[in-house]
């Protein structure tokens, strides 16, 4: 009964996160989290997310700004950050493998991923 109720919180987890695209911390995870269950945990919530991460069903994202986001969406792609409002979003650009075949040329290294972060202002931030 205990892990079918932590799978429910689970899966959950993963839909809210599927459900929406601006890349929340934990803390903003637990808070969509909380209407449907009241007494989850923060600590729960941070589990499931890590969990998930290492089945590979969603990512993490560390932009370097010291929070931890997730994102539901696990294909290949690149993100912004705006240094005034904080927003994570997704670039719409075409990932680049060729970007790895010319670091191991090199380098010499084997090369099997790449992750980039732009950072600049977004168009909303720039209207104000
Ligand atoms: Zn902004
Ligand atoms: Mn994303």
């Amino acid at each position: 009964m205990k892990t079918l109720k932590y799978s429910r919180q689970r899966e959950s987890i993963k839909k809210c996160l599927m459900g929406r695209h601006d890349h929340p911390t934990a803390d903003g995870v637990y808070a969509s989290i909380r209407e449907e269950f009241p007494n989850i945990s923060l600590g729960t919530v941070y589990r499931n997310l890590n969990l998930l991460v290492e089945l590979g069903e969603i990512q993490k994202l560390s932009c370097g700004d010291g929070k931890d986001r997730f994102d539901g969406v696990t294909t290949p792609h690149y993100h912004f950050l705006c240094r005034q409002c904080g927003a994570v979003t997704d670039l719409p650009l075409k990932p680049m493998p060729e970007a790895e075949r010319y670091a191991e040329e090199a380098t010499g290294a084997r090369v099997d991923s790449h992750v980039i972060y732009m950072y600049g202002i977004c168009p909303g931030c720039l209207k104000e």
